[in-house]
């Protein structure tokens, strides 16, 4: 184990600018998904709080609009300097709680220091364009303005860079919010909303509240108060969401899951393309919405990346996330192991070939905690579950096609429209992919996961509400614009 001293504690939400209990006097258990250990308690909360929590956000929001973009951008600036004192303790928690590996989680911390520091420079940036008005004495320009109280709601799967990107704009365009993180990655987001509250921001700015999804997460997206909400995670929640914002005509982002497709053309680099496979797929133990998860493949080198590709599986070490070595923690919790298990089941009685991984890991540490090597399967087909619901766990399918054409078609044949890869060195069928598919992040040459935080993030079809996030696209988010005409008296 690289560190030791870890502390239990409970964590309270932070309402108006006080760490206070629940009223309903319950906490919930965090749990360590690789030894099944108490991470941290947080605040089983209820909808009184959760009303104290967006009216505090409510009452806050014209002084925070009225102290202007320049000065809430150095309360990121601090905010980040926090951030990046904390750095490997955030890392560690999140290791702990949801089980990605230390080097994984202090790269999602960096990167949300990162998001921090670009919104906090955002604070110096124009807030509107000049526009030429038909009237020669007329000056005529749109000023950005804040949409009031924005409900946040987060994913377990990034506990640290997803409400970033969130709160980050919402913040330094003059937005007060209220933040409900996932449950098992709560603790983990205790300590990010530490940072936050040691930048000191004025009261009822910044509202953190933790509690389960159908009741805190509910109860916000249908709170009157409410002026927008920003959701991450499954479908179905989202559809959710959106119905409840569209019926009472508050702006709304949703960003969900995929069932992210890589093409290996005949052309490809084999070993480039093995290596992105290995990383997309299975990093994060395949918890991520961008994660590879059906790899199609062109007959002609199918035989020959298949068995590159289950040659470099074979190495991948799995273990607690902690431990120096270890490349693939577990599932981040008991219901992602059940998910994950049972998909596995359900391709093989499909009729799928599971050739390599997909074994539950016993004995030891392992009885501990919820381990399953990587899987990958071949003989899929694009009608069968595995090739089309997403799984959020380190199983990869692979497809043959006959061709490009055809496996395009396959890599659209999916509800899903996240991200995708293509490896090829055919710079006319890079051209038609970037052209054909239907995803929001298309990635030539390179692994299906990975974003960078100055570039617009988001889906299509069913992975989004179509709005972007992260980039100068939050900007379009996160405030209205008014066009103001003025003459001269
Ligand atoms: P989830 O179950 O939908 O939960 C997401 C958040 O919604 C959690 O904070 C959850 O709280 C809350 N919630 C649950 N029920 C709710 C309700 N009825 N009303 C309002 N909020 C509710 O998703 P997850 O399992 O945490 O995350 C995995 C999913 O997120 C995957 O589908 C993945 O693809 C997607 N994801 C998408 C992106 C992207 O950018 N496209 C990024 C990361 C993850 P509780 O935790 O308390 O239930
Ligand atoms: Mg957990």
């Amino acid at each position: 184990m690289t560190v030791t001293t870890f502390e239990t504690k409970t964590y309270q939400n932070f309402i108006n600018n006080e760490w206070t209990a629940s009223s309903s006097d319950e906490t919930i258990e965090s749990i360590n998904p690789a030894t099944k250990e108490v991470v941290g308690l947080v605040q089983k909360s209820t909808e009184e709080d959760l009303n104290k929590a967006v009216q505090a956000a409510h009452e806050a929001k014209k002084a925070w609009r009225r102290i202007g973009q320049a000065a809430r951008g150095q309360f990121l600036f601090k905010a980040a300097n926090i951030l990046e004192e904390n750095l490997d303790h955030i890392a560690e928690t999140m290791t702990r709680e949801m089980g990605k590996t230390l080097p994984e989680a202090k790269g999602e911390t960096a990167r949300g220091i990162a998001i921090l520091r670009y919104y906090a420079g955002e604070g110096m940036r124009k807030e509107g364009d000049v526009i030429p008005s038909s009237d020669k004495d007329a000056l005529m320009f749109t000023k950005r303005t804040p949409l009031g109280v924005v409900g946040v709601i987060t994913p377990w799967n990034f506990p640290v860079a997803i409400p970033i990107w969130k709160f980050a704009p919402a913040l330094v365009y003059g937005n007060t919010i209220v933040w409900k993180p996932a449950t098992e990655g709560a603790v983990t987001a205790a300590k990010v909303a530490e940072c936050f509250v040691e930048a000191g921001l004025p009261e009822g700015v910044f509202n953190f509240i933790t509690g389960s999804g159908s009741v805190i997460g509910q109860g916000l997206i249908d709170h009157p108060l409410l002026n927008a909400i920003t959701f991450t995670g499954s479908e179905n929640v989202g559809q959710n969401v959106a119905k409840s914002a569209a019926a009472r005509g508050i702006k709304f982002q949703l960003e969900m899951g995929g069932k992210n497709p890589v093409i290996v053309t005949k052309d490809a680099n084999i070993d480039q393309a093995v290596e992105a496979v290995i990383s997309g797929g299975f990093r994060s133990s395949g918890q991520k919405c961008t994660a590879s998860s059906r790899v199609i493949v062109e007959e002609a080198v199918y035989d020959e990346f298949k068995e590159k590709l289950v040659e470099a599986a074979e190495k991948i070490t799995v273990g607690n996330g902690l431990q120096e070595g270890i490349w693939m923690g577990p599932c981040a919790s008991e219901s992602q192991f059940n998910t994950v298990t049972e998909s596995i089941e359900k391709g093989q009685q499909e009729g799928a070939t599971l050739i390599h991984g997909g074994e539950v890991l016993t004995g030891g540490e392992y009885d501990n905690g919820f381990f399953v090597t990587p899987a990958i399967f071949e003989n899929v087909t694009t009608d069968m579950a595995i090739a089309q619901e997403e799984i959020f766990g380190p199983v990869v399918a692979l497809i043959k096609a006959a061709d490009l054409e055809e496996a395009i078609d396959m890599a659209n044949d999916t509800k899903y429209g996240l991200s995708a890869s293509i490896f090829t060195s055919n710079i006319s069928s890079l051209l038609e992919f970037v052209d054909e598919i239907e995803v929001g992040l298309v990635r030539i040459n390179a692994e299906s996961a990975g974003v960078e935080l100055q570039a617009p993030f988001g889906g299509m079809k069913a992975s989004s509400s179509g709005s972007r996030e992260q980039g100068e696209a939050a900007k379009e988010f996160f405030t209205a614009i008014k066009t103001v005409f003025i003459k001269g008296s």
